[in-house]
């Protein structure tokens, strides 16, 4: 079937298009999508600095209603409402089974390439180039074919534009804060970079107990947008020494520090703010392909320990349920951080609303 997407045919050439989806296999859905919401993941890949490489259709946030089902499919049915899952994990193989599935063993050769599971891909152009599904999903289109482990069900009364936002940057920022770090309630915390992944990872802070929550960003709008999600106190670390405030303002620097921005400069911050003994969290992917030299002295003679999270440390098929049921029960105010909502023609100005921080996170509606 013809539909419009999002398409990066090379590394910084992006066109809004009709192009071809295939029909789905024996375990795949086909989806309209409602929503897709726009993440500096989707910029970073059309810039090259990611591992899937074009061409490709961008977007990982989704959410939308099945429209058809293949044979082999179980669990959903055509009209079923899903927020879509971009790490569709296999559920049997040993990181599966030890409960690390967002480390499947399938992702390195199939969703972080850009390919579904059966390493496969179902989209091409009209002239006929096939497309890769970015993080196996290619949301910013109209419809998508995804895996059945790529669907989460979601209820009536949670918006697509919710659940959109709950299958990435939700699960990124929050699950950091309680699944790597464990952040236990009356710790302090710090997030420096206030994006979307930033401001979930202040939510989950605020729903783990944290006091204070410093919020580190260089623009006064995300600092607006962190005290809204919860955070006590705002640092803006173009006006003053942010690892010297942040010491004065927990007495010797944060139990808990989060890293959503993944530079050189902020994850050496948030490793000397961290106090003795503490935790610093390097969050999200925007650094793959970047080498950090790391202040080793402090990590060792302070005892200070330094943790990866990727997605949040979550099992997608586990934790994405729950935050539905957080959000539903009113402990993460998700609508606050839908600022903007734009057309799919409209994603050139979605990105560059993302990155002048105009916006806490900007959705496109389909
Ligand atoms: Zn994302
Ligand atoms: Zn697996």
């Amino acid at each position: 079937m013809k539909i419009r997407a999002a398409v990066v045919r090379e590394i910084n050439q992006l066109t809004i298009e009709d192009v071809e989806l295939d029909a789905p296999k024996p375990y795949e859905l086909l989806v309209r999508l409602h929503a897709a919401g726009v993440c500096h993941s989707d910029l970073h890949t059309y810039r090259g600095e990611l591992r899937a490489a074009p061409p490709l259709v961008l977007g990982h946030e989704g959410a939308g209603v099945v429209e058809k089902v293949g044979a082999a499919v179980t669990k959903f049915k055509p009209g079923d409402r899903i927020l879509v899952n971009w790490l569709p994990s296999c559920l049997h193989c040993e990181a599966c089974l030890r409960g690390q599935s967002n480390l499947c063993e399938r992702f390195p050769s199939t969703t972080l390439v850009g390919l579904l599971p059966d390493g496969t891909t179902r989209l091409h152009t009209l002239d006929g180039m096939p497309l890769k599904h970015y993080l196996s999903s290619a949301t910013m289109a109209e419809y998508a074919v995804i895996d059945e482990a790529g669907a989460i069900a979601i209820p009536d009364d949670v918006s697509f534009e919710v659940g959109a936002l709950i299958g990435c940057a939700v699960v990124t920022g929050a699950g950091a804060v309680i699944n790597t770090a464990h952040a236990e309630a009356g710790s302090s915390a710090a997030v420096i970079g206030c994006g979307g992944v930033g401001l979930s990872a202040i939510m989950g802070a605020k729903l783990a107990g944290c006091n204070p929550i410093i919020a580190v960003d260089v623009m006064e709008s995300k600092l607006a947008f962190a005290l809204q999600m919860g955070a006590t106190h705002t640092i803006n670390a173009r006006e003053v020494d942010a690892i010297e405030t942040l010491r004065t303002l927990t007495r010797g620097g944060p139990d808990y520090v989060f890293d959503s921005v993944g530079a050189a400069g902020t994850i050496n911050q948030a490793l000397k703010a961290v106090r003795p003994g503490g935790t610093a969290t390097i969050i999200g992917m925007h650094a793959i392909k970047t080498d950090v030299p790391i202040a080793v002295g402090p990590l060792v003679a302070q005892n200070k320990r330094l943790l990866g999270s990727f997605f949040g440390s979550s099992r997608p098929h586990v934790d994405l349920p729950r935050l539905v049921e957080l959000y539903r029960s009113r402990r993460l105010p998700l609508d606050d951080l839908i600022t903007k909502r734009y057309a799919l023609d409209e994603l050139p100005l979605a990105f560059a609303d993302m990155e002048a921080g105009h916006v806490a996170r900007g959705v496109i509606t389909l």
